[in-house]
Formats: structure tokens, C-alpha cells, sequence
């Protein structure tokens, strides 16, 4: 049986009030509540009189230690914080600058290296970071800004007065698996606040019931990700130097997918890797940790980390969709921004450069408002205004079509994004239509039973231990934890439809695409289908990867008890 974990009904919660909440300690929520923090300073040095006060803005991190749940590749590009933090090169953890960069096209056995990097990926001068370490260092900045950041606490709901946010409800702790408050039950704060910045990471949990009361994506396109599988690897000197950068396409996706890999030589022989699986694929077996090995097992990537040993796993999406699948960015008490609202340019697979600045704009946005103490959604709107008029909006117009143009595959998808590449961003449509990505999952009885050509990447990957690794293995480097008695953070709608229609529709693709193994089909007796689904919520790494692919959309990812997830040392 499976129970739903939710708040606790009926009870007496501490209430406390805020000016500026901030869901979310990444990079565009950090950046978020280090930009107000300086508007106030600069506004009590210039009004000493009118002084603004900042005890009352909070981040709320689900993570036990701030950067904890951060995860990207990943390499930055400088500008935006070059705007928010003067001098901040001398400071941050910059592990490289990049120097080197290919790209290749893989088939089967064979790369082929392109002539030159294509122009929009290019990321000389640009900085490899561990996103976590980053992510960390800035949240220690916002701490020493005098903002309180809590750590361990997940905005499990929203506050809603009629159309307007009013604040978030933080989750219960000590709640069981049977949904009975245990020994050191702890309410959930009532957060009440005159503006409620949502900053989750893609799909947002709190971002995902505020899409739905609003219906924020009518006559939008929806928004579409990708899941980034990452392994952390040491490797012998001189075999991927600090601050080279290697791209490649192809292999082992087939043309009727899009994705591609990517690996960065960090300090210390350290050098991050990782396959971005687009989550809009047709076959329900494909396995986006599998493709992961099987592209590792290339020759030409084989050779890199041969000697070389794994340390560390995870998993994230990202939004793909990019300008035309953006939500509103801002209503009656609220704004969303980072990779919630989808500000990231899939072209240059980029995103944290976008948050930050995001962040930044919703926190001149949210001062404004403080001073005028007006947090109307007409008000909060000049956020979309600030976008519109700043860089973002430059360089997402540029891509605005692009993840869409592979819609139909590879090859078309090549030949619209050279089209795009000459029309400014516009190829053959002002619009190109986009779909959620479950909906294109088809049904087994109408793909190959034997995968075709897409077979090395479907079915879970066994994996030698030694360059390629299985779930299991991999998901142990990943450090997530959580408590084990509580409600599953999981939550499936209607389990009939797993043990019967999914079996023979689609063989439950959600053993497939979970990257921790956490949905597992069992033996059982009663059910038609001779299977019943079981899960293990304490492996999730938190990617909502089945809260997105799910194809029956069956599937709700909720917070879990806030400092449960993966550890992301150094990733
Ligand atoms: Fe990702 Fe869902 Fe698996 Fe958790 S259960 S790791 S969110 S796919």
C-alpha cells in the first residue's frame, strides 16, 4: 500500500511573518536574496531615516546544508555575476578556465570530430565549477548579508488568500509512514509573507500548484526537459586537461532522440561527465542512467577514464522548453524564477548564468515593492518588464525555437536549428508548436520488441563496476539519505493503473527512468497482471524526472521531510 504524505490536517501551526520568502537555495534564489540585501543596504545608507529592515526575508532550503541538492555540470558563464558581485573571481571556487573544447558526432565505434566548435557552444574564457561548491560559497555570502537562510526546511504549501500567494507552509516533521505523528512531531510554520519568490529547480513542487490553480501555461507552449545523468570521476594525469571541455552528440541515442554528453576537466584530475537525455522519447524502455554507461563505454570515452575511478553520482532535469514555455513570471504575491520559470538556453545548455540573473531582477522587483509596500500583481509584474528589457531576453529570444525543431528527430532537428541560427532564432515558424514530453511515449505493441537500433540503450545497465556501473551501484555515490519513516514522498494517484494498464501499455516505464531505482515491479497474487508496483522513496535523488514522464501523469513528486535527499559533494 502506498500513502500519500501531505501536511497534517486540523492542527494549531506557528505562524510567523516575512516580507520576502525565497523557496529554493540555488543559484537564483541566493542570487535573489544577495541582490536585496544589497538594494537595502545601499537604500539605509541613502535614507538613514527610512531605514528597510532584512530580518524578516528568508531562503528556505530543503537540503540539510545549503548546495547539498545542486547539480549541473557545469560550466558558468561569468556575466551575470559579474553584475552581482564585483571581485567575486578572487573568492569563488572556480576549479578551471576553460582553454580546450570539441565537439564530436559518435556512432557506434567510430567520433568524428567537428572542424570547429559550433558558435552558440562555445566556451572559452567561461569557468568550470562544482555547481555545489558554488552554490555553497554564495549562500554563505547571503548569511553573511544578514539574511537567514533555513536549511532543512521544504516549502510544502502554498498560502493562498482568493488569487493571491500570501506565503508558504513549511512541511511537518516527525509524521510515520502511516501518516501518525511520531514522538518528536514538529508542525509545519504558516510563513506569511507580502512576497513569495519561487526559486525549486525545475518543477517545482510549490511552482507546480501554482501553474494548476492559475492555469499558467494556457495558451502557452508546455514546457519540456531534459535529464541530466552526471558521474564524478578521478582520472589519471594528462588524460582530460583542467579546463578542457569535450561535447559530443550521437551515440548511443539513435536519431530518433535528442541528446548528447558532455565532460570537463576540473581540478585535481577530477573531471565531471554526464548525458543529457531529452525527456520527450518515443520508446518506454529507454534508460537515461544505461545511456549514460553505454556512451562511457565508447572507445573514445573509454580510453579517457580508463585507470580512473568513479566517486560520485546523481541526477537532475532541466527545462528545455526555453521562451515560449515560460509561464507568467509574476502575479499577486509572487514571482518565480530560475529553472521553475524555465530561464535556461538549451542551444548552449546553459542555465545558472540565467537564474542568477533572474534572481537578481525579481529581487530589484520585490524592493520596489517593499518601499512602495505594494505587492499587487500589477506591481510584481515589472519583474516580466525587467526581463524583457534586460540580456535574458536577447539571448532566450535567439534560442526560442530550438528545442522544438527536434521534435521530428536528429536530422530535421539539425537542419531548423542551421535555419534558426540564419533568421535570428525564427527558422520556418514564428512559433514552433511543442508537446509535453510524456505524450510521445508509445505504446510496446507498437515499437520493435527487440528495440531495434535503440537496444544498447534500453532495460536497466548491468554494468562491470569498473567503467560502467548499474543503479544501484551508482546511486550508493550519490549520498542521498532520508528518513525512512515517513509518508512516501512519492505520491501515485491510482496504483490500479500501474498493475494493470502500465504493465502491458507501456512496462512501466518509471523503472526505467528513474535514475535511483526507486519504482520496482513485484511479484504479486492479486492483481490481473501478476505485478505489483513497490517503491523505495529513500533512494530518490529528487530529480522529478516521473513526476514529468510519467505517461499517465499519475505520478506527484512532494517534498519529503526537509534534509532528506542526496549529498552533492563536490558535484
Ligand atoms: Fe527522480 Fe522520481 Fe526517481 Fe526521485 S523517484 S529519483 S524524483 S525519478
Amino acid at each position: 500500500m502506498i500513502y500519500f504524505r501531505k501536511q497534517l490536517e486540523g492542527i494549531e501551526r506557528p505562524q510567523m511573518e516575512a516580507d520576502v520568502v525565497i523557496v529554493g537555495g540555488g543559484p537564483a534564489g541566493m542570487a535573489c536574496a544577495l541582490r536585496l540585501s544589497q538594494l537595502i543596504d545601499l537604500h539605509n545608507r541613502r535614507y538613514p531615516d527610512a531605514p528597510l529592515s532584512k530580518e524578516n526575508i528568508y531562503v528556505l532550503e530543503k537540503a540539510r546544508e545549503i548546495g547539498q541538492h545542486s547539480l549541473s555540470g557545469a560550466v558558468l558563464d561569468p556575466r551575470s555575476m559579474d553584475e552581482l558581485l564585483p571581485g567575486w573571481r578572487d573568492e569563488a571556487p572556480l576549479d578551471a578556465q576553460v582553454e580546450h573544447e570539441s565537439f564530436y558526432f559518435l556512432t557506434r565505434e567510430k567520433s568524428y570530430r567537428a572542424p570547429m566548435m559550433p558558435p552558440p557552444m562555445r566556451d572559452h574564457g567561461n569557468y568550470v565549477i562544482s555547481i555545489n561548491r558554488f552554490v555553497k560559497w554564495l549562500g554563505e555570502k547571503v548569511e553573511q548579508a544578514g539574511i537567514t537562510v533555513f536549511t532543512g526546511f521544504a516549502g510544502s504549501e502554498l498560502l493562498l488568500e482568493g488569487d493571491k500567494v500570501t506565503g508558504v507552509q513549511t512541511d511537518d516533521k516527525g509524521i510515520d509512514k502511516t501518516g501518525q505523528k511520531k514522538s518528536n512531531f514538529e508542525p509545519g510554520y504558516d510563513l506569511k509573507s507580502k512576497v513569495t519568490v519561487l526559486a525549486e529547480g525545475p518543477r517545482g513542487s510549490l511552482t507546480k500548484q501554482l501553474v494548476q490553480k492559475f492555469d499558467l501555461y494556457k495558451n502557452r507552449n508546455p514546457q519540456v526537459y531534459g535529464i541530466g545523468v552526471k558521474e564524478l570521476w578521478e582520472v589519471p594525469s594528462g588524460r582530460v586537461g583542467k579546463g578542457e571541455v569535450i561535447l559530443t552528440l550521437g551515440w548511443p541515442l539513435t536519431t530518433k532522440e535528442y541528446g548528447g554528453s558532455w565532460m570537463y576537466g576540473s581540478r585535481d584530475n577530477l573531471v565531471s561527465l554526464g548525458y543529457v537525455t531529452s525527456l520527450d522519447y518515443q520508446d518506454p524502455r529507454i534508460d537515461p542512467q544505461r545511456v549514460l554507461q553505454q556512451w562511457k563505454a565508447h572507445p573514445l570515452i573509454a580510453h579517457l577514464l580508463e585507470g580512473g575511478k568513479m566517486i560520485r553520482y546523481g541526477a537532475k532535469t532541466m527545462p528545455y522548453g526555453g521562451w515560449y514555455s515560460m509561464p507568467p513570471l509574476a502575479g499577486n504575491g509572487w514571482m518565480i524564477v530560475g529553472d521553475s520559470a524555465g530561464f535556461l538556453n538549451s542551444q548552449r545548455l546553459k542555465g545558472i548564468h540565467l537564474a542568477i540573473k533572474s534572481g537578481m531582477l525579481a529581487a530589484e522587483t520585490a524592493f520596489s515593492a517593499l518601499r512602495e509596500n505594494n505587492f499587487s500583481a500589477e506591481k510584481l509584474k515589472e519583474f516580466k518588464a525587467s526581463v524583457d528589457a534586460s540580456w535574458i531576453r536577447d539571448e532566450l529570444w535567439e534560442s526560442r525555437n530550438f528545442h522544438q525543431g527536434f521534435e521530428k528527430g536528429l536530422l530535421s532537428g539539425l537542419f531548423h536549428a542551421g535555419l534558426q541560427q540564419l533568421t535570428g532564432g525564427r527558422g520556418l515558424h514564428e512559433v514552433y508548436p511543442a508537446h509535453a514530453g510524456h505524450t510521445r511515449m508509445k505504446h510496446l505493441d507498437q515499437l520493435p520488441a527487440d528495440g531495434g537500433p535503440r537496444e544498447q540503450i534500453l532495460g536497466k545497465a548491468k554494468g562491470a563496476g569498473k567503467l560502467t556501473f548499474d543503479k544501484l551501484t551508482d546511486l550508493y555515490h550519490s549520498g542521498t539519505k532520508h528518513e525512512e519513516d515517513q509518508p512516501a514522498h512519492l505520491v501515485i494517484h491510482d496504483t490500479n493503473i500501474c498493475n494493470t494498464r502500465c504493465v502491458t501499455e507501456f512496462g512501466n516505464p518509471c523503472q526505467n527512468f528513474c535514475p535511483a531505482n526507486v519504482y520496482e515491479m513485484e511479484d504479486a497474487t492479486d492483481t490481473p497482471s501478476g505485478k505489483q508496483i513497490h517503491l523505495n522513496p529513500s533512494n530518490c535523488v529528487h530529480c522529478k524526472t516521473c513526476d514529468i514522464m510519467d505517461p499517465y501523469e499519475i505520478i506527484t513528486w512532494v517534498p519529503p521531510e526537509g534534509g532528506g535527499g542526496p549529498n552533492y559533494d563536490g558535484m
